[in-house]
């Protein structure tokens, strides 16, 4: 039997808001007045003003110089003294080679020993050059550049995923974060302290030599910016999902490499390993599949981000892995996506396996749409396996249709595109063979692409970045990557990570391997942080603003819909809660009632258990301190996913959180 059947004939246009599944019922739930719901609308204008917002040009220049004498001391070290390396920074008006210049002369004078040899080498060789050549060059050394970025919430996910009676059983069975490791118990416990997070904000304060107390914002006009931005082509994150072996590494692999950002060297080199390896018809894969143990599997396993353009947008891509095993990683990209491709083997009796038992088509198309994605191109792939016979491709698009509708999708929000990943037909030009032309005048995979509607970006409300990734790079400080949900971060600001309630510095931005000043909502970016210890960051904690922290807590109620269950809820059943790049240990403490699913009225109070394709009000309570918001305030941070034994078996929306 095929998972979530229960969802079959569910219908969520009448359950829920057009364009996101559980906007409508959420509201409708709690009656809220129209004071209480004041309360959760976050609006920039409405913050009282407790701090002068300083002028943008006093901003700039205390963030540009903070930025230099960040950069200088990746050269020198604490070899000169600070007041000596500002005087420099000023004289030069801002300029880091000639201030470097200048406390070197100065320095060579008194034998200055340097952190990094190299760099004053390249300091010394670059003089001569123009300014912009110079700076770029000591950006690139100084300021790490990340060529590709993978979401590997992998590590901590799966090592959550064990059988959820174990986990019950011998507590919390999983590495600890290590922040919240004992020893750091107070700081565990601080996360809910106001008091605690004003103290460790203090300690954790790098000394800056124009050290204000408050920072509030220069006021940038984000909107506008975005617009101009990337020549005002929209950004767009696009999840690929789809059963394993349906060919979605290699379909989008052969996209890249027909778009030409993979260069022909490249590929020949894919297309001779992997002849080597016997697996000659993965090269295209190879391009997305980056490490040795996915190769020899022949399966993706972590999320891969690489960049491509369309006329009209850049998109960032995320391959998904498709094996049942990896689905915790699956749903870490699709938390981030905007848009998803859904790769379907057309071959006969591989559609069928994928979309049936155990398949992961099902699975898939559920979990994205339950995680906001609203919009979907289905890739009917391998078209050439069934010499691209229309009756197959109509068989297919019409099982899926019905499916896709009963998951939430608007018929006019799903595009089916035949493709051959393999072949590249159909791919980035229409394909030009009688065998499709004759049946097909539809986009090709490309042009769908670029005819996505690109999403609302929160841009007015305050910062938010769930860390996907965090690694140390050359260079101080270390880097986290993740989407930024909301808000937007310039160079130099102060972050707090929640938890563990500490503050940094966003040293240096990066949006698709290029350095910038500033990124906003719906942006994957790669963060350079200073003046905290990257044992202290773990995936799935987040970066706000210390002005509007984010909540955090252990204890949580929201509503839920339960998928296809063998056994009913009862109190105390135990769960992996998934969000963003979260996943945690969960405890469903408290049924509270079970709604109707069209009205959303309560039609018992405290029920015994819940079952497959109810809507209940439950309680929930983790592990460890986790940072969520309500549904009502920030979508995408309100929203997740309950899993059990390997399965998914409820999506939810945050509707209360309690301490
Ligand atoms: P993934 O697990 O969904 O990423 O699938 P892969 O991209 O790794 O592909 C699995 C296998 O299917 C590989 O052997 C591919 O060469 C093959 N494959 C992928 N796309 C096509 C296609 O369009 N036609 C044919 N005949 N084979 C394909």
């Amino acid at each position: 039997m095929a998972r979530h059947r229960n969802v079959r004939g569910y219908n969520y246009d009448e359950d829920f808001e057009d364009d996101d599944v559980y906007g409508q019922s959420v509201e409708d739930d709690y009656c809220i007045s129209p004071s209480t719901a004041a309360q959760f609308i976050y609006s920039r204008r409405d913050k009282p003003a407790t701090f002068a917002e300083p002028l943008e040009e006093e901003y700039g220049y205390e963030a540009r110089l903070n930025s230099c004498l960040d950069q200088m001391r990746e050269v020198l070290a604490e070899s000169i003294p600070e007041q000596a390396m500002v005087q420099a920074v000023l004289d030069t008006k801002f300029d880091v080679q000639k201030a470097l210049d200048v406390v070197l002369s100065q320095g060579s004078k008194q034998n200055v020993k340097t952190k990094n040899k190299d760099a004053v080498i390249l300091a010394k060789t670059t003089k001569g050059k123009t300014r912009d050549s110079q700076s770029a060059r000591m950006e690139s050394e100084i300021v790490p550049k990340i060529t590709k970025m993978t979401v590997s919430g992998k590590k901590q996910s799966m090592g959550f995923e064990v059988p959820c009676a174990i986990a019950e059983e011998n507590g919390h069975t999983n590495t600890p974060q290590k922040g919240l490791l004992p020893e750091d118990a107070s700081v565990a416990s601080g996360v809910l302290s106001p008091q605690v997070v004003q103290v460790s904000e203090e300690q954790n304060m790098v000394p800056t030599p124009a050290k204000k107390s408050s920072k509030a914002k220069p006021q940038i006009d984000v909107k506008a910016e975005l617009e101009k931005r990337q020549g005002g082509k929209q950004l767009l994150n696009l999840v690929v999902i789809g059963h394993v072996d349906a060919g979605k590494s290699t379909l989008m692999g052969h996209l890249l490499y027909l778009l030409g950002n993979v260069n022909k060297r490249t590929m020949h080199k894919y297309e001779q390993e992997s002849k080597k390896a016997g697996k000659a018809s993965f090269a295209y894969a190879w391009v997305l599949d980056e490490t040795g143990e996915e190769r020899e599997r022949g399966v993706t396993m972590d999320v891969g981000m690489t960049k491509f353009e369309t006329p009209t947008k850049v998109i960032t891509l995320m391959d998904a892995p498709g094996h049942k095993d990896f689905i915790p990683n699956m749903i870490t990209g699709a938390a981030q996506a905007d848009v998803a491709i859904l790769v379907v083997d057309a071959s006969r009796g591989e559609f069928e396996a994928g979309f049936e038992t155990g398949g992961q088509t099902r699975e898939h198309g559920l979990l994205v749409r339950s995680l906001g994605v609203t919009q979907l191109a289905v890739a009917v792939n391998k078209m050439d396996q069934v010499n691209w016979q229309q009756e197959r491709f109509q068989e297919i698009t019409s099982k899926l249709g019905q499916f896709l509708k009963q998951a939430g999708f608007k018929e006019s929000d799903v595009a089916y595109i035949p493709t051959s990943g393999l072949g590249g037909e159909n791919l980035v030009t229409r394909c030009q063979s009688s065998d499709l032309t004759q049946w097909y005048k539809g986009n090709c995979l490309l042009e769908q692409i670029d005819s996505f509607k690109p999403p609302q970006r929160s841009v007015d409300k305050p910062f938010r970045l769930c860390v996907a990734d965090v690694f140390k790079d050359q260079g101080s400080g270390f880097c986290v990557t993740g989407k930024i949900e909301a808000g937007y971060i310039q160079v130099g600001e102060r972050l707090l990570a929640m938890p563990p309630n500490e503050t940094c510095t966003a040293k240096g931005i990066t949006l698709h391997d290029e350095p910038v000043d500033w990124a906003a909502a719906g942006d994957h970016v790669s963060l350079t942080l200073t003046g905290m210890d990257i044992i202290k960051i773990n995936v799935g904690c987040v970066f706000c603003d210390p002005k509007e922290p984010i909540k955090v807590c252990t204890r949580f109620r929201a509503r839920v819909l339960i998928f296809n269950i063998e056994i009913p809820i009862t109190k105390g059943f135990p769960v992996l809660l998934h969000y963003q790049t979260v996943s945690e240990p969960a405890t469903i403490t408290r049924l509270l009632s079970v709604l109707h699913k069209s009205t959303g009225e309560v039609t018992k109070k405290k029920p015994k258990f819940l079952a497959k394709g109810q809507n209940a009000l439950i309680e929930l309570q983790t592990q460890r301190p986790i940072a969520l918001e309500l549904y009502k305030d920030f979508k995408e941070l309100g929203r997740f996913m309950l899993r059990y034994s390997g399965s998914t078996i409820a999506a939810g929306v945050v509707t209360e959180i309690k301490e």
